[in-house]
C-alpha cells in the first residue's frame, strides 16, 4: 500500500463497497485521465470501459468541456436558483428542448439521479392530488429495477442487494414482473416476440391502476440488474396502458440518456413520450453532479396558480441549476453536433459487438452477449445450455475484475455480468485493446 492508500483508508468510507475488501485490494489512486484512459499515481493505465459508473460520455479531461467550465468559472460558480437565473441554464434548457421526446418542455433541476427520481415521484403524486385524484397514492415499478439509493428511489427499486434490508422504511409499491429476455419463460427471443410478458403489467393495472399515480421504468435497459435488455415494443404497450388507466409514465433515462442506447434517449426507440423523464449521468459528460426532471405542460399547469392556493411544487435542492454543470452540459451538446458523436458511436457499436462475439461468443461460460448501443453485457454461466448461473458466493465477476485491473482494464461487474459501457468516443483500436484485455482476464479465471 502506498501512503495515499493508507491515508484514504484511515477515514474514507467508499460507496457500494464492503470496506474489508479494501484490505486485499486497496483503492487505486488515480492521478489523471485522458480520453478513455485513467492513470494511477504509479503510472499504470486503465481503460475506463464502464465510463466511471456510466457517466463519462466524451472522455476524461475533454478539452472542449474543460474550456467551457474554465470560462464559466471566471464569471459565476453558483447562484440561488429560486427567483434567480443565469444564461447557461437558459441556454442548456433550450438545447435540451430540441432533443428530448416530444411534449416534454418543463425542466426542474436537481443535482443527482436519485434526487431527480424523488422529484418525479413527488411531482406525479402531487399532480394526481391536485387534479382530483387524491386516491392515487401508489407507484408501480418493474422487478429488477434500479432508480437510486434514497428512500423513495429505493422503494421503486426492486433489487434486494440494495433495498431488502431497508424494507421497513420503504413505500409499499406495486411490482410488475419485468421482461427476462435471456431466460424468457415464453421461450421467445428479444428479436421476435410480442412482449408476451406484458400480461403481468396488464394484470397489475387491472388490479391497482385506480390507486396508482405513476409507473416508473428504466427504458429498454435495466442497468443495475445486469444490463438486462428488453424490446421497445414493451414501452409502446406500456404507454398505451398508462393512457387507458390514467397512470403517469415516468422514464428513468439516467443511465440510458445521451446516446447510450444508440439513440439520444431510449424512449426514442419506441417513438413514444413519457409524462416525466429523469436525466443525469451523461448530462454533464460525467463532469459535474447535475440532474433534471422534465415534464409536460399538462403536469406543470396543475401546479400553476395563485400562491395562496398552496399548489406550488415546494421541492428544492441547494445546487439546483448549478452554472458549472450547465456549462458542461452546453459543451456536451455542442460536441454531439459538431463531432457527429451519435453516428460515430453507432458505427463503433456494431464493431464492438461483432468483435466481442468473435472473441468470446463461443466460450463455454459465456451465456449471452447482449447489446444496445455501445453497451455490451457478457453474462457468465456455469452451463450454456441450461443457462444455470454461478453461485453469487463465488464472486466470479469480482475475481475477473481484479484480474482485469492488472491488465489495465476497469471492468467493474454486476454480479456475474461483465459489461462494456464505454465513453461514446471510444475508437476501433481502443475497442480491440479493451476486448483483448477483457478476454484474457476471463480466461485467467475460467480458462479458455
Ligand atoms: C445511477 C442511476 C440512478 C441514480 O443516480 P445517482 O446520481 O447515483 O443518484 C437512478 N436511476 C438509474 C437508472 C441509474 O442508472
Amino acid at each position: 500500500m502506498n501512503t495515499w492508500q493508507e491515508r484514504d483508508l484511515a477515514h474514507i468510507w467508499h460507496p457500494c463497497s464492503q470496506m474489508k475488501d479494501y484490505e486485499e485490494l486497496p483503492p487505486i489512486v488515480i492521478d489523471h485521465g485522458k480520453g478513455i484512459y485513467l492513470y494511477d499515481v504509479d503510472g499504470n493505465e486503465y481503460i475506463d470501459i464502464v465510463s466511471s459508473w456510466w457517466c463519462n460520455l466524451l472522455g476524461h479531461c475533454n478539452p472542449k468541456i474543460n474550456e467551457s467550465v474554465k470560462n464559466q468559472l471566471d464569471s459565476l460558480e453558483h447562484v440561488i436558483f429560486a427567483n434567480f437565473t443565469h444564461k447557461p441554464v437558459i441556454e442548456l434548457t433550450e438545447k435540451l428542448l430540441e432533443i428530448v421526446p416530444k411534449g416534454l418542455n418543463r425542466f426542474n433541476f436537481s443535482d443527482n439521479g436519485s434526487s431527480a427520481v424523488e422529484c418525479s415521484l413527488k411531482m406525479a403524486f402531487q399532480y394526481c392530488y391536485q387534479t382530483g385524484h387524491p386516491e392515487k397514492t401508489r407507484f408501480m415499478c418493474l422487478s429488477d429495477g434500479y432508480h437510486g439509493e434514497t428512500i423513495g428511489a429505493l422503494s421503486v427499486g426492486t433489487l434486494d442487494l440494495y433495498a431488502k434490508i431497508y424494507n421497513p422504511m420503504l413505500m409499499d409499491t406495486i411490482r410488475i414482473q419485468a421482461p427476462d429476455c435471456f431466460r424468457c419463460p415464453y421461450g421467445k427471443s428479444r428479436e421476435c416476440c410480442s412482449c408476451e410478458c406484458f400480461e403481468h403489467a396488464v394484470k397489475s393495472f387491472e388490479e391497482h391502476a385506480h390507486e396508482t399515480c405513476a409507473m416508473i421504468v428504466e427504458p429498454l435497459l435495466q442497468g443495475s440488474a445486469g444490463m438486462k435488455i428488453y424490446p421497445p415494443l414493451y414501452l409502446k404497450k406500456l404507454r398505451k396502458l398508462c393512457d387507458e388507466y390514467n397512470v403517469l409514465l415516468i422514464a428513468d433515462e439516467i443511465a440510458t440518456g445521451f446516446g447510450r442506447t444508440g439513440k439520444m434517449f431510449a424512449f426514442d426507440h419506441a417513438e413514444v413520450s413519457p409524462d416525466i423523464m429523469c436525466i443525469s449521468k451523461g448530462l454533464t459528460g460525467g463532469y459535474m453532479p447535475m440532474a433534471i426532471t422534465i415534464t409536460t405542460d399538462q403536469i406543470y399547469n396543475a401546479f400553476y396558480d395563485d400562491y395562496n392556493k398552496g399548489t406550488a411544487f415546494m421541492h428544492s435542492h441547494t445546487y439546483s441549476g448549478n452554472p458549472l454543470g450547465c456549462a458542461c452540459g452546453l459543451a456536451v451538446q455542442k460536441i454531439f453536433k459538431e463531432d457527429n458523436i451519435l453516428q460515430n458511436a453507432q458505427i463503433n457499436a456494431e464493431y464492438l459487438h461483432s468483435e466481442l462475439l468473435k472473441r468470446l461468443g463461443k466460450h463455454e461460460n459465456v451465456g449471452e452477449i447482449r447489446h444496445i448501443g455501445l453497451i455490451n453485457a457478457i453474462e457468465l454461466v456455469k452451463d450454456r445450455s441450461s443457462k444455470e448461473g454461478f453461485p453469487s458466493e463465488m464472486r466470479l465477476g469480482y475475481e475477473i475484475y481484479k484480474k482485469a485491473l492488472t491488465r489495465g482494464l476497469l471492468l467493474r461487474p454486476l454480479g456475474n455480468v461483465l459489461y462494456f459501457n464505454p465513453p461514446l468516443i471510444i475508437d476501433s483500436n481502443e475497442i480491440d485493446m479493451a476486448i483483448d484485455r477483457c478476454a484474457k482476464s476471463i480466461e485467467d479465471v475460467l480458462g479458455k
